[in-house]
């Protein structure tokens, strides 16, 4: 399968079975998955769009409270979740044009996107167990 790399968006091509071991990118050498959301502009949305991991999207933006206090739930199910999924964070200010892609209304908007397709979506800021709950429920795989 195809992993883009958070780092430089290289597209690694893996072994289903070598996710969980720790890979690193071919190009940069650092490692494809680290625990963290990564935050992604326009063209990098694309990259990993058109890579093969589910992606958990995170629309927010600075100025936003209920984002500031849902980010460290979105860190640790990001950690929690890896390597199963890709875990995204999109600035609405600074890419407009995934927002209105995504038609977002309100913020934080969580997606669940894959091969460009959305697969679902939640409004708001979740608790950390429903959060949980949403992934399980619709995370692919
Ligand atoms: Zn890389």
């Amino acid at each position: 399968m195809l992993i883009c790399c958070p780092h430089c968006l290289h597209k690694n091509r893996l072994e289903a079975n070598r996710l969980t071991a720790n890979p690193v990118c071919g190009a940069c050498k650092q490692p494809l998955f680290n625990g963290q959301p990564s935050a992604v502009d326009a063209a990098g949305f694309a990259r990993h769009a058109s890579a093969d991991l589910p992606l958990v999207i995170d629309f927010w933006a600075s100025w936003c409270g209920p984002c500031q206090q849902f980010a460290p739930t979105f860190s640790q199910s990001c950690a929690a979740t890896e390597p199963r999924a890709r875990f995204l964070k999109v600035d609405t200010e600074a890419a407009p044009e995934l927002a209105a892609r995504f038609a977002i209304r309100s913020i934080p908007t969580l997606l669940i996107v894959q091969h460009g397709k959305e697969l679902a979506r939640v409004n708001g800021a979740l608790p950390a167990g429903e959060f949980a709950r949403w992934l399980q429920q619709h995370l692919p795989g």
